[in-house]
């Protein structure tokens, strides 16, 4: 069963802009030795471009709006959607990339290995494996993390230049800035819409229609795109 989080959103809302905070506050420096130190080099085995190894590739408005130039079939509504109204329709934030039903789910664009967009690719390909926000580790203890899967794909310990390190480190935050950014517009938004037409989330038809979902059904998905919201109607593949 999914679990959301019943925080009031003005709260979510507030956690957020405390993180976006903390996170202007992360000296661009300190990410860029961290870069230096990690010394990651891809190696091209396209292991990042698979749901096995990396769940969905959740996208920023701004490469929506690029995918739906470069191939509308390649996005669908991210998965695990934040809410659900009493009538039952969903709500999340954004896009994700499609995976193709390959055995490893790669990427839509993924090609004999290879991206097939390589030089228009996402936002947060192009950063990959590099991050910048907080999450508990296995003892609960919240701190920051600023790289993914070491020493479980490409190469460590490589010489990067220090002006590479640098440009990496002030994309990086960029992105994480451009993501919390986002989130805080889907919550506003949604607290405006939920307000305006008499919506409220209800945990148990989120679970019940979520079930009925992975049986097979088809549900009425919100997606939140550039300040509103896109319908779909999906079903499991
Ligand atoms: S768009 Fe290209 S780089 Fe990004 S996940 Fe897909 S195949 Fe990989």
């Amino acid at each position: 069963m999914t679990v959301i989080s019943l925080v009031p959103i003005p709260f979510r809302i507030s956690a957020l802009t405390q993180e976006r905070n903390s996170l202007y506050e992360y000296p661009v420096e300190r990410l860029a030795g961290i870069v230096k130190d990690v010394g990651f080099r891809c190696t091209a085995c396209a292991k990042c471009c698979t749901r096995v190894f990396n769940g969905h590739v959740f996208l920023l408005d701004r490469d929506v709006t690029s995918v739906k130039k470069i191939d509308p079939q390649a996005i669908e509504p991210a998965p695990d959607p934040e809410f659900c109204d009493q009538n039952g329709t969903f709500y999340v934030s954004g896009y994700a990339l499609r995976a193709k039903s390959d055995e490893s789910g790669s990427c839509w664009f993924l090609e004999n290995g290879r991206c097939r967009i390589y030089d228009d690719r996402f936002f947060i390909c192009r950063i990959y494996p590099y991050m910048l926000h907080r999450e508990p580790d296995e003892t609960g203890k919240v701190d920051w993390r600023q790289v993914s899967g070491i020493d479980q794909h490409g190469e460590f310990n490589q010489e990067i230049p220090e002006e590479e390190c640098g440009v990496i480190a002030r994309e990086t935050k960029e992105f994480e800035n451009a993501f919390l950014t986002q989130e805080i517009a889907f919550l506003e938004c949604i607290q405006d819409y939920f307000s305006r037409n008499g919506l409220r989330h209800v945990q148990k038809v989120y679970d019940d229609h979520m079930r009925a979902f992975k049986k097979g059904e088809s549900i009425r998905v919100m997606v939140f795109y550039d300040g509103r919201f896109e319908e779909h109607h999906i079903r499991m593949d």
